[in-house]
């Protein structure tokens, strides 16, 4: 009986593929493969081949024969896997920075965001889940080329481009459109010149957080951080993933990881006290 109950809430709650979505491909020793599903289309690997009409309408977490017998499981990927085989016009920004971006940032559901540049479009996909479908993401980009990779990944993601992400080609460096935002993210080389105009176009209460590859950057802009005056609880992080190996008596950490990727360094925007 219980069973029973299981298994028809399990059928309910069923996401089949269909045709436009991305899929991910995945063999027994974790190699993945990506495409987007489409009506007629095939899936060729080293002389077999997969037609996609076979995966429509199968549910996702499907294992899938290919011609001559290979199996491989089929998912719509998650928002990690996504982002790590998207093709990229700029470097993204890496799930392990992104998860830890959205919390020290503080994105939330109808939050106003406004981020640079768009790159790839990663940091994006993140922005756009966490500010939900009553919050808006901003995102400027200097490079034509980017932003429409940028939309091209963001939209076989989602299934279209959303409608509450404003894309602007533009330098930010020479300002900030908005005002009263709630949240600002920047994956930019200089942002300290970029300090001013934060300060006018965040809320007070407002939060800027920055990612950099080095820190002598994130030490260039903690001190335009401070020197404005507008900002408090700077502070500075940076995120280590260390992923494990456990198999039999075999459980220890893997033998590599990424040991650097960039630095965060967040603040928030406070409400200048009243004189006396
Ligand atoms: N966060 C992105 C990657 C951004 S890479 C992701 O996760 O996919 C940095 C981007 O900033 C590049 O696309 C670059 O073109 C853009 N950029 C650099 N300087 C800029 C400026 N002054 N104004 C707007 N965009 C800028």
């Amino acid at each position: 009986m219980i069973q029973t109950m299981a298994h028809n809430e399990a059928q309910h709650r069923m996401r089949l593929f269909q045709i436009g979505d991305p899929v991910h491909l995945i063999d027994l020793k974790g190699r993945t493969y990506t495409f987007e599903l489409k009506e007629g289309a095939r899936f060729q690997h080293s002389g077999e081949f997969l037609t996609h009409n076979d995966l429509i309408g199968q549910p996702d977490g499907t294992i899938v024969a290919l011609t001559r017998g290979t199996r491989l499981l089929a998912v719509l990927p998650t928002l990690s896997e996504y982002v790590l085989k998207m093709p990229r016009g700029a470097q993204i920004i890496y799930p392990k920075d992104i998860a830890v971006i959205l919390l020290w940032a503080d994105i939330y559901p109808g939050a106003a965001v406004l981020e640079t540049g768009i790159g790839s479009g990663a940091l994006t996909l993140g922005l756009l889940r966490a500010v939900g479908e009553t919050g808006r993401v901003i995102s400027y980009e200097i490079r034509e080329d980017f932003l429409q990779r940028a939309e091209k990944n963001i939209a076989l993601y989602l299934g279209k481009l959303p409608p509450n992400l404003l894309t602007r080609l533009k330098d930010i460096y020479e300002g900030i459109e908005e005002r009263g935002l709630d949240r600002m993210v920047f994956d930019l080389p200089e942002p300290w010149r970029l300090v001013g105009s934060a300060g006018d176009a965040l809320r007070p209460g407002g939060i800027l957080l920055s990612y950099l590859p080095t820190i002598l950057q994130s030490s260039q802009l903690t001190e335009a951080l401070h020197k404005d005056g507008r900002f408090s609880q700077i502070e500075t992080i940076e995120t280590l993933l260390r992923s494990w190996h456990i198999e039999g008596m075999s459980i220890r950490p893997d033998h590599r990881m990424v040991a650097h990727t960039g630095f965060i360094t967040s603040a928030r925007r406070i409400f200048p006290a009243s004189a006396g």
